[in-house]
């Protein structure tokens, strides 16, 4: 599996997640536990009763639901399995572009809140062919962490690029950070949107113009 270690390498990936990698040398069970004992002394902080019912498991549930759940993509061996398809497969079914849309809920690194959306990701088939429901895995993996959005929309273009073996990969990512709906400003209505553009889709104006095309017809059917 070196391609799904090279689609990882933060030496590789432009835009990566300062993760330090020795916490990862901790087992599921080491983290769980950790972060439980911090999260209850974040709650009797805040001065609730850890002894009342309904909040005496939150701790633990907190932390298991970090550990396998929401932040499940720190870990890289999390990162899904990529099967590819045969050569012979490609000239029957080559496409001129693909575009695939993903809804995807991440959490804001900044306050571990969520920001929820569609990735929109599109490219030109080259050398490799991937399974489609393998670029929502992607999407998800990487929307698993704490993230930034921009971050986002470049490390699933870089594995892609990695993946596919092509340059040809645009991500367009239109989320919602409910650290600006529920604080702050509290503006419902905002969205953000980031794109990252490579190979042809940077330098040829209709396949540009065809990957922002796709997406609108998409938006108006939301
Ligand atoms: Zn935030």
């Amino acid at each position: 599996m070196k391609k799904k270690k090279d689609a990882l390498n933060p030496a590789i990936t432009r835009f990566p997640t300062p993760i330090n990698f020795k916490a990862l040398d901790k087992s599921n069970g080491e983290k769980i536990k950790t972060i439980a004992t911090h999260f209850r002394a974040i709650m009797e902080t805040l001065g609730l009763d850890l002894t009342n019912d309904s909040l005496k498991d939150t701790p633990q549930r907190v932390a298991k639901m970090y550990v396998n759940e929401i932040f499940s993509g720190l870990d890289p061996e999390n990162f899904p399995d990529i099967n590819f398809f045969p050569e012979e497969f490609h000239h029957e079914h080559r496409a001129n572009t693909v575009l695939v849309k993903v809804s995807f809920t991440s959490f804001c690194e900044h306050h571990f809140v969520p920001m929820r959306g569609f990735a929109y990701v599109s490219y030109i088939p080259g050398k490799q062919l991937i399974g489609l429901s393998k670029i929502p895995r992607i999407v998800r993996y990487f929307s698993h962490r704490p993230q930034l959005q921009e971050r986002m929309t470049a490390q699933i273009a870089d594995s892609l690029s990695i993946l596919l073996e092509t340059d040809d990969i645009a991500v367009s990512i239109i989320a919602k950070h409910y650290c600006v709906v529920t604080r702050g400003i509290e503006d419902t209505a905002s969205n953000t949107i980031t794109n990252v553009l490579r190979g042809e889709f940077d330098r040829n104006d209709q396949i540009r113009r065809e990957f922002f095309e796709g997406i609108n017809r998409e938006l108006k059917e939301i």
